[in-house]
């Protein structure tokens, strides 16, 4: 099998990456360490973003030697971070390199009797790092100063098919950590990759072992899983294996109209984290609720508060597991916020709520959601259209609206108000 792959070593020059796309401060920190005697590599996602051609967020470092040589070794530039994993924080210039020891698998003894790891710190080699890793392409180790890529598990292969694979047997890997599934479903989705069929096929069966994984880390992967940009895409890989509905268990399957509102909507957020980097994930929940929500009043024009609000709380948002509190109540401000765009519709009182920057916010997401249910032909477009005309008017009178006044103040010559552009 290909986990018994011999270990590869390949010039960068082949994969097309050039020396000046390294951060220059993960190359001295590993360069560093080596001079000390210490294996070391560049590793993770950067180096599998490197060969993809994209620009890597972060560069991090994987050593052979242990928390406190790398700290002795940096002095004041290094400092011990984490209780569980202690990696050490180098800083160089304005960067900063999260450099790590090289970790073994975990033992037996540490897993469950389900398989989950409940402790994964063991110090190992090398090869060991690379094969505790989750996905082939994750698991590649760069050399910033032989300008070499070393493969212990054909995840260079893996990439130029445009493939992410899991290293060895998938169902035993999502076993120890369930969140790798996650992982591997948004990875595909960001960075337009094909997950292979076997690193797939356990999603379905084991979407269940979801419900053991901590509250905070599932709401890690949730923020990284919708804010990554490519969240439709992501979202429907999990519709697909049924790992959607284990993750929001009081959706019940889409139907055709309410999929397409529910894609509609997280693409528009999709294209606003690509384009400005403000998608929101309050907003990304809501247009997974909100389908569901719609349904009594599909070709009604009035929504009953009651009704409104009965139905809201019977949605399941509030035991929603993925979610923090907060985000729970901003989704939830959200959607109500359908109601009261109708509710104060044609009043004076509009203004007066979107005089509280709060409020206003919310409203404004409403709107979005709003819009999406006018192009889903659910609403005609009255509503909308008359609260738009009402903050177009009254832009330099609602405190809470900055972002284009703003940029009034930065172009003092322009006379004519910039066109609203949301
Ligand atoms: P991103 O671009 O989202 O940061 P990443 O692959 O760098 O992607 P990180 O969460 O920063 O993701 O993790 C760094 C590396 O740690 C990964 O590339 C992978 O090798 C390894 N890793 C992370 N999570 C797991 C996990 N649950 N199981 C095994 N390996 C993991
Ligand atoms: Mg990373």
């Amino acid at each position: 099998m290909i986990f018994k792959a011999r270990k590869r070593s390949i010039p960068i020059a082949d994969l097309e990456i050039k020396k000046s796309d390294i951060s220059k401060g993960a190359a001295w920190t590993v360069k560093t360490l080596q001079q000390k005697g210490f294996e070391t590599y560049i590793v993770g996602g950067a180096v599998r973003d490197l060969i993809l051609g994209l620009h890597p967020k972060d560069f991090d470092v994987a050593t052979a030697a242990a928390p406190e040589q790398v700290k002795r070794i940096f002095g004041r530039s290094g400092r011990i971070i984490g209780r569980r994993f202690r990696i050490v924080h180098v800083r160089r210039h304005s960067e900063l390199i999260e450099v790590a020891t090289f970790r073994a698998a975990p033992l037996q003894q540490s897993a469950t009797a389900d398989g989950l790891i409940t402790d994964d710190n063991i110090y190992g080699s090398a090869r060991e790092d690379a094969f505790r890793r989750d996905l082939t392409a994750n698991a590649l180790m760069l050399d910033p100063t032989e300008e070499i890529i070393i493969d212990y598990v054909g995840g260079v292969a893996d990439l130029k098919k445009r493939r992410l694979r899991i290293i060895g047997n998938a169902k035993d890997r999502y076993k120890e950590d369930p969140v790798r599934m996650l992982r591997a479903v948004r990875l595909a989705a960001k960075l337009e990759l094909t997950l292979e069929r076997s690193t797939q096929a356990p999603f379905a069966s084991l979407g269940s072992l979801l419900a053991a994984i901590p509250q905070a880390r599932l709401f890690d992967e949730t923020v990284k899983m919708f804010m990554c940009g490519y969240s439709s895409q992501a979202t429907m890989t999990l519709e697909k294996c049924g790992m959607l509905f284990e993750l929001f268990p009081h959706i019940e399957k889409f139907d055709a109209q309410q999929r397409e509102f529910a894609y509609l909507a997280l693409g528009i957020n999709d294209a606003r984290q690509r384009h400005s980097g403000n998608a929101s994930l309050a907003f990304a929940i809501a247009s997974l609720y909100w389908p569901k929500l719609a349904k009594p009043f599909a070709g009604k024009t009035e929504i009953r508060h009651d009704d409104f609000a009965d139905l809201l709380r019977d949605c399941g948002l509030r035991a929603n597991r993925l979610i923090t509190k907060k985000t729970m109540l901003d989704t939830h401000d959200i959607l109500m916020g359908i109601y009261r765009l109708r509710r104060f519709h044609n009043t004076k009182r509009a203004l007066t709520i979107l005089s509280y920057a709060h409020s206003a916010h919310i409203i404004k997401k409403a709107l979005m959601l709003e819009e999406v249910r006018v192009e889903a032909n659910e609403t005609d477009s009255n509503v909308l259209d008359w609260w738009r005309n009402l903050i177009e008017d009254n832009r330099q009178r609602i405190p809470s609206l900055p972002a284009k006044k703003k940029m009034r103040r930065r172009r003092p010559r322009r006379r004519k108000r910039a066109a609203a552009g949301n």
